[in-house]
């Protein structure tokens, strides 16, 4: 993926407080930052596929093939582009360490089955390393300064940067994952989830504005604040009576990719961005 960074884009990031640390970042291509126009933010945390070599040598064969991803989400929201939205997408797999869980590892969904901030088990619940191999804490808290919080650094930054420019946010989470994880939930999930961390991530209209939307087609089924509430960054940033808004999206895989060879399908895909494309133009509409 290109890089999008310009000077003038390296100069903002000069000017933040956490400058030294977004710097260092560009500099590995810990992510990728797109700035747009209006008030919307995609950010895609699950898009990453990549594992540093000393990580993935210590892996099974199974898991590095990163089969948690949240695959090619950045490829189903690249229209987002023409809409004027900001992009952000991180280059590593979630098992380096999981943008989406918060860095003391509370659980996000206490009582049930979830994986954590440096996973080591597989949705399948298959071990993602090698006996004796997992993340020591200190490991963990490395890959949370290396990888984590220049992510969040830069999320908070361009929230920032768009409530000035426009004085409110609108901050997507675009997520997808197997349609069937017993592990995580029973049967098979709908095909788009809505988290608004029960009404509080957003505001009312908000959300009835994109429940709206999907109650006026019949192609998908849907549910709002069921199984996938929203996570740690949907959480933690939303913030309604401040002018953010920030919505979950958990697609199930099954209607744009093949869940087992995780190939795209370039004849299912684009129904589904077109269902993808009306939400985030509804919350344009609704402000
Ligand atoms: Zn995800």
């Amino acid at each position: 993926m290109a890089r999008c960074f310009d000077f003038a884009k390296l100069r903002f990031a000069m000017l933040n407080t956490n400058g030294f640390v977004y710097l260092a970042a560009l500099r590995m291509e810990i992510f990728t930052l797109h700035r747009g126009t209006s008030p919307l933010f995609v950010s895609l945390p699950h898009d990453g596929t990549a594992l540093p070599e000393d990580i993935a040598a210590r892996m099974t064969e199974g898991a590095r093939r990163v089969p948690d991803t949240d695959w090619h989400v950045s490829r189903l929201y690249a229209f987002a582009r023409e809409i004027s939205a900001s992009i952000i997408v991180p280059k590593y797999s979630r098992y380096v360490v999981d943008l989406n869980r918060p860095p003391d590892d509370v659980s996000l969904y206490p009582g049930q089955n979830t994986t954590g901030l440096c996973p080591i088990v597989q949705f399948s619940g298959e071990k993602i390393y090698l006996p004796g191999q997992e993340p020591t804490p200190d490991e963990i808290a490395r890959r949370v300064g290396k990888y984590w919080r220049p992510y969040h650094h830069a999320l908070a930054a361009e929230i920032a940067r768009i409530k000035a420019a426009h004085g409110r946010v609108v901050l997507w989470e675009g997520h997808s994952i197997r349609s069937v994880v017993p592990f995580l939930f029973e049967g098979r999930l709908p095909d788009f989830n809505l988290g608004t961390a029960n009404g509080a991530s957003c505001s009312p209209e908000m959300q009835r504005c994109l429940a709206d939307v999907l109650e006026t087609q019949r192609d998908y089924s849907f549910l709002v604040n069921g199984r996938f509430k929203g996570g740690y960054i949907t959480r933690h940033y939303g913030d309604p009576a401040n002018g953010v808004d920030a919505i979950q999206l958990e697609l199930a895989q099954c209607n744009y990719m093949d869940e087992d060879s995780f190939a795209y399908d370039e004849t299912k895909a684009p129904r589904v961005q077109a269902v993808i494309r009306r939400l985030l133009l509804a919350t344009s509409s609704n402000s």
